[in-house]
């Protein structure tokens, strides 16, 4: 009992004043706070990224189709059944020929 009321003792006098722990615990939420902020700005870093990232390759299909549709190389003739198909098609849509190779 006695040892018990001795180690009280001591952890009473280690028990910071209230403007202390005030202190840490501002401190502690500033950390929290910033760390929050970091996290954010990351996620926000990666998900603007992917946005431009798709951004960038729906602008180059589009660049692609009308570049294809301007020089008239947007559709062929199917070599089997002579009708038109799609360039960049490997399955005729008409017969079913395919593009062997
Ligand atoms: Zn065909």
């Amino acid at each position: 009992m006695i040892h018990q009321s001795l180690n009280w003792g001591v952890i009473a006098n280690r028990v910071p004043p209230v403007s202390e722990d005030r202190e840490s615990v501002r401190r502690a939420t500033a950390l929290i706070a910033a760390l929050v902020g970091v996290w954010a700005a990351a996620e926000g870093a990666v998900f603007g990224f992917r946005v431009f990232r798709r951004a960038v390759r729906i602008g180059i299909g589009f660049a692609r189709f009308w570049y294809a549709a301007g020089t008239l190389q947007l559709l062929r003739r199917c070599p089997d059944c002579r009708r038109l198909i799609v360039r960049d098609a490997r399955v005729c849509r008409h017969c079913g020929w395919r593009h062997t190779v």
